[in-house]
């Protein structure tokens, strides 16, 4: 039995038709949701994609959209009515938001995120959350407290992470829609894994309130689906300044969609595009360095100008972010101390409210995010401070202008998204640093708050699994990640 999104049906459909059909009337958006709710009832069982269907009210949804279309209203964007599975890590009212973790089991937000409210204003029917790594700590979706996910093209292997449920979702044709954070990759690296598109946004231009923080300096949520458009089309709707998080950036969003378009006709001359010396390496796997070049190969054919960039503080990001990213957890994290919300434990009257705190923590939280916790607390200690966290922020700062310096002479820099296609489940969970390494090229441009685009660039000849193409642009130039996504696509499926 195939898990991967069917030839044929509304299933099989990409948010954009399934919007114009919607917006014509030939469907209803209820007919929509229904379809994919029952695609969920039969393969999540299989994929464990999603931790709660909130059928009942994505079928609302759908009503109310069908209700002012047949009364003749404009829909309330290009995506009206148009089902998505929601990152279990962004807060809403109607749904538990667990962030796959003990700790917050049952818990439901007495408010929406900002990204989930934009989602509702725009009449988007949310089908309900899906599975990740507990509180996006994970490259695998494997330290989720619920199970892992599933990868749609072969079962025994990871969907990514720790956007693993979302890019599981969207490959089956369970949602032509997602929403994903990323704070090193968790975007990115599960939509290269799915055959599917995935985008993380410039820092700072999707509101981060409502999503539970990992890393605040790095986490950013994004549009994810199976085509260029669809996730532009979604980037629309969810971007945009919001006064209730601190680091939102008050300017005009880029205009994705148009970039979007305007790419879909194929046309790359006049671009350049860096090709990053430090992203070529020996020993990565061979079908993704041959899906790679032939990628490359495409964009020249399609008219583009490549330049070889070095990049040369790319080879300390991995130790940079394995160090900012544990020290901003290790605050971030503090507050899920067993008194204010979420799992309580050993309160029986016998216990010291410290101790009730560490019972509480010792039980709430999973191996991968205690590592995270303490290595955090150690580098920031009295004494290490200086070595480590100080050391990893100059870094950093080395890698920002490693950026700048390529973005010079370049438009866009393209890498392979992933060292190698799916890994078996359990592969690599016995050696943390197996899995961190898997994050190689995606994370960078976290640490500098740029944006990014994985898209898939053919199965690996020896695999035979998905690989994926990264883009990276400049901050505030997101169209340009849609404008060579979209060539690249158009050229991929001529
Ligand atoms: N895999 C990376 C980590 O474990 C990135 C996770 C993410 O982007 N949320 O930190």
């Amino acid at each position: 039995m195939s898990y991967v999104v069917p030839a044929e049906g509304l299933t099989s459909l990409s948010a954009a038709e399934l919007a114009e059909k919607i917006h014509s009337r030939e469907v209803t958006s209820r007919e929509v949701v229904q379809a994919h709710l029952d695609r969920i009832a039969e393969t999540n069982d299989a994929l464990n994609s999603f931790l709660h269907v909130g059928a009942e009210e994505a079928l609302a949804t759908a009503d109310a959209v069908d209700k002012a279309l047949d009364a003749g209203e404009k829909p309330a964007s290009a995506l009206a009515g148009v089902p998505l599975a929601l990152k279990d890590l962004l807060t809403t009212t109607d749904a538990p938001t667990t962030a796959a973790s003990k700790m917050l089991e049952g818990w439901i937000s007495p408010y929406d995120a900002t990204v989930t409210k934009k989602l509702r204003e725009a009449g988007i029917p949310i089908l309900g959350k899906t599975n990740l790594d507990e509180f996006a700590m994970g490259s695998s979706n494997e330290n989720s407290a619920y199970g892992p996910v599933h990868n749609p093209h072969d079962l025994e292997r990871t969907p990514g992470g720790s956007g693993g449920g979302t890019s599981a979702a969207l490959a089956s044709g369970q949602a032509p829609l997602g929403i994903g954070t990323d704070t090193g990759g968790s975007i990115r690296q599960p939509a290269a894994l799915t055959n599917t598109v995935g985008v993380k946004p410039t820092y700072g231009t999707v509101s981060r309130y409502g999503l539970i923080a990992a890393a605040s300096s790095l986490d950013q949520a994004g549009p994810t689906a199976r085509t260029v458009l669809d996730t532009a089309l979604l980037h629309e709707v969810i971007a945009g300044h919001d006064e209730f998080d601190a680091t939102s950036v008050n300017r005009p969003v880029a205009d994705v969609v148009a970039a979007a378009r305007e790419g879909a006709k194929g046309d790359l001359s006049g671009v350049k595009v860096g090709l990053i010396k430090q992203f070529e390496r020996d020993g990565w796997q061979p079908g993704v360095m041959e899906a790679y070049r032939a990628a490359v190969d495409q964009l020249v054919a399609q008219g583009a100008e490549t330049v070889e960039v070095d990049c040369p503080h790319f080879d300390d990001a991995l130790a940079a972010y394995y160090l900012i990213m544990p020290c901003e957890v290790s605050s971030n994290l503090a507050r899920f101390d067993g008194m204010r919300y979420g799992l309580r434990s050993g309160d029986d009257g016998s216990h010291s409210a410290d101790d009730v705190m560490s019972i509480s923590r010792a039980e709430g939280f999973g191996p991968e995010v205690k590592r995270r916790i303490m290595l955090g607390t150690y580098a920031l200690s009295v004494g290490y401070y200086d070595a480590y966290y100080l050391q990893a922020q100059r870094v950093r700062t080395l890698i920002a202008e490693d950026f700048a310096r390529a973005f010079e002479h370049v438009d866009v820099l393209v890498s392979p998204t992933t060292p190698t296609t799916a890994f078996k489940l359990g592969e690599k969970t016995e050696d943390p640093m197996e899995m961190y390494n898997f994050d190689l090229c995606t994370l960078p441009l976290n640490l500098a708050g740029l944006c990014g685009m994985s898209v898939p660039s053919g199965m690996a000849s020896d695999t035979g699994l998905p690989t994926g193409l990264q883009i990276m642009a400049p901050a505030f130039q997101d169209d340009r990640l849609y404008k060579v996504g979209a060539a690249y696509e158009a050229g991929r499926n001529k």
